[in-house]
């Protein structure tokens, strides 16, 4: 196969995702990274976008067993903060070029619709930010009445295109519902993100192969492929991180399968080096996602930063 040609389609096969998902030579790896910077520069130009999560909430009642916040874990660390709590540290970090702000939780129906219709109101009606919703799986009809709220956007990934692992990993959830959820959201205006886990457990390269292909025909406009990272109140607590060669290979797939779709990489260093960001920027990436609320590696509430007096999580060494 010849790799400049590859690189040139518009679509890519499964035989040709292979190909490029096999690439060692480092020749090779450059022409890859390469076109993938070039696609991204000339699609998105070199802007990087910062968009921020506030996780509000760490319970959740589904059962994912590579997740620390499952319903029946031993993990104690929970914590939940009232829409005033969520409006206040909003207001404490809505400036700076912040275009989009996510409000992630569990599955954690606390949080009922009238809630959220709430919290999205009074942020489009102060701020001018797009607002993204990471809430897991819901009913049709909250997502109908968020959607009249003003939200823009919703953040739900597929995590694998593997229906047996998918089965696996959410203990028996079904992967074709996940995809009409996606395919839902879509239809009634949301923008959609979403994306694979890169380096679950069990994962073959068919798997990511099929994963990329989901990608393309789902077509979201927001990309998030994350790394596996073994949690420590899991039964894959001591599963290897995913070497990052591959997540670099996937990120600039992605970037050359989904032209104009942002690529967003967490500024979390749990996930990622600073080092390790530059390159993902550097070959197709574009969006940060500034987290503002959440716990540490300690497991100590990590509270909003004041961020004249620090750049620990605003990612300003990046931008
Ligand atoms: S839905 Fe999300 S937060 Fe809940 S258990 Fe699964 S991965 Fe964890």
């Amino acid at each position: 196969m010849n790799l400049q040609e590859v690189l040139n389609k518009e679509e890519l096969n499964s035989d040709e995702l292979r190909f490029l998902l096999n690439l060692s030579d480092p020749k090779d790896l450059d022409l890859l990274f390469h076109k993938s910077l070039g696609i991204k520069n000339l699609y998105l130009g070199r802007y990087k976008n910062k968009i921020a999560s506030v996780q509000f909430s760490n319970y959740c009642e589904n059962n994912c067993l590579y997740c620390n916040f499952i319903e029946e874990s031993i993990f104690p660390h929970r914590y939940r903060l009232s829409p005033e709590e969520i409006l206040e540290i909003i207001a404490n970090m809505v400036n700076e070029n912040i275009t989009n702000l996510i409000l992630q939780s569990g599955a954690d129906s606390y949080y009922d619709t009238d809630m959220i219709s709430y919290l999205i109101y009074r942020i489009k009606k102060d701020y001018n930010v797009e607002v993204t919703l990471d809430l897991v799986e819901r009913r049709f009809d909250e997502y109908r009445a968020w959607k009249f709220a003003g939200a823009d956007n919703y953040l739900l990934k597929f995590n694998t295109a593997n229906e047996k692992n998918y089965s696996f990993f959410t203990q028996n959830n079904k992967l074709s519902e996940r995809i009409n959820h996606i395919k839902y959201l879509k239809r009634i205006g949301y923008k959609i993100c979403t994306g694979n886990i890169i380096g679950l457990p069990y994962q073959t390269n068919s798997d990511i192969i099929n994963d990329l292909i989901l990608l393309q025909t789902l077509k979201p406009e927001m990309i998030l492929n994350s790394p596996f990272i073994p949690k420590e109140f899991t039964k894959f607590k001591n599963w290897a991180k995913v070497n990052f060669s591959l997540v670099k290979k996937i990120t600039a797939i992605s970037r050359i399968l989904l032209k104009k779709s942002d690529i967003l990489i967490s500024n979390s260093s749990d996930m990622f080096t600073m080092e390790e960001k530059k390159e993902l920027f550097n070959l197709g990436a574009n969006t940060l996602i500034l987290e503002y609320y959440k716990l540490n590696h300690k497991n100590k509430l990590r509270f909003p930063v004041n961020r004249k007096k620090s750049s620990a999580y605003s990612g300003s060494k990046l931008f």
